[in-house]
C-alpha cells in the first residue's frame, strides 16, 4: 500500500472537521473529507476518501494512487457515477470501459486520481436517465430524450471535483481527458491545470464499434446493433486505432 501515516490522515480529517467556506460554483457547493482508509482493488492499490457535501446526501468519493496530498501535477481523472454502465455493464454506455482505463492506467502510475462523482446520467439522476433511455427505445435520440425530459444536454457542474481537490490539498493537476473544454471549466473553479494527458482506450468486443462507424449528433457513435451509444462521460473516449479524422470529428462543435 501506499505510505500515508495514520497522522498524515488525521491532520487532514482533522483540517477537514473544522473546514467551512463559501462554496463553489452556481450552488455554493462545500465538501468536506469524512473518512480514508486502504482500498485495493483488481487495478492495484489504492485509497478511497469519502467526502460530504452542504447541498445533498450524495457521498462523493475520491479513489487516489500514492503521495498525492500537497503534491503538484498530480494525474487525475473525473468519472460521473453510472449505476446501469459502471455496476450492471451495460452497453448503453462505455463508461466501465471508461472507468476500468482509467483505474487501470492509474494504478501502473507512482500516483494519481480518480474522482468518482454521483451525478447519474450527466446529472439528470437515475430514474430521469432510464426515462431518457426509454424514450430512445422508442425511437429518440439521447438529446432529443433529455430535452424532452426538461433538461440541459448536460447538467453537470464540476465545482464539487474541483472543491474535492482543494480539500486533499492537490497544487496541480495533469487532467486525464480527450477534451481539452474541460481543462478549462476546471480551471474556472480555480485548479490549478498544468497538462493534460490522453485517455485512450484499448479496443474490446465492445467498443470495436469506434474504429469503423461514424460520429453522429452530439459525439453519439452507433454500433453494430444500430443503436446509438450515449455519451456519459462528458468526453468521449479515444480507442487505440481510431482515425484521426473521427477524433477531430468527436471533437468539433
Ligand atoms: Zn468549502
Ligand atoms: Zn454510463
Amino acid at each position: 500500500m501506499t505510505t500515508f501515516t495514520h497522522e498524515q490522515i488525521q491532520l487532514l480529517l482533522d483540517d477537514n472537521n473544522v473546514h467551512d467556506c463559501e462554496g463553489i460554483g452556481r450552488d455554493k457547493v462545500c465538501v468536506r473529507i469524512e473518512a480514508i482508509a486502504e482500498l485495493p482493488t483488481r487495478f492495484g492499490d489504492f485509497h478511497i476518501v469519502a467526502f460530504s457535501n452542504n447541498r445533498d446526501d450524495k457521498e462523493h468519493v475520491a479513489i487516489i494512487k500514492g503521495e498525492v496530498f500537497d503534491a503538484e501535477d498530480v494525474p487525475v481523472r473525473l468519472h460521473s457515477k453510472c449505476l446501469t454502465g459502471d455496476v450492471m455493464g451495460s452497453l448503453r454506455c462505455d463508461c466501465r470501459d471508461q472507468l476500468e482505463a482509467a483505474l487501470k492506467m492509474i494504478g501502473q502510475l507512482d500516483r494519481g486520481i480518480v474522482l468518482y462523482l454521483r451525478q447519474e446520467g450527466r446529472g439528470i439522476g437515475l430514474i430521469n436517465k432510464i426515462r431518457a433511455y426509454s424514450l430512445q427505445d422508442q425511437g429518440l435520440d439521447t438529446v432529443e430524450a433529455n430535452l424532452a425530459l426538461g433538461f440541459r444536454d448536460d447538467e453537470r457542474d464540476y465545482a464539487i471535483a474541483a472543491h474535492m481537490l482543494m480539500s486533499m490539498k492537490i497544487n496541480s493537476i495533469r487532467l486525464i481527458t480527450n477534451n481539452p473544454k474541460k481543462m478549462e471549466q476546471l480551471k474556472e473553479y480555480g485548479v490549478k491545470v498544468v497538462d493534460r494527458i490522453p485517455h485512450i482506450m484499448e479496443p474490446n468486443e465492445h467498443n470495436r464499434f469506434y474504429l469503423e462507424t461514424k460520429a453522429e449528433k452530439s459525439g453519439h457513435m452507433i454500433d453494430f446493433r444500430g443503436k446509438a451509444r450515449l455519451p456519459e462521460q462528458s468526453d468521449g473516449p479515444i480507442v487505440k486505432g481510431m482515425k484521426d479524422s473521427l477524433i477531430k470529428e468527436l471533437y468539433e462543435e
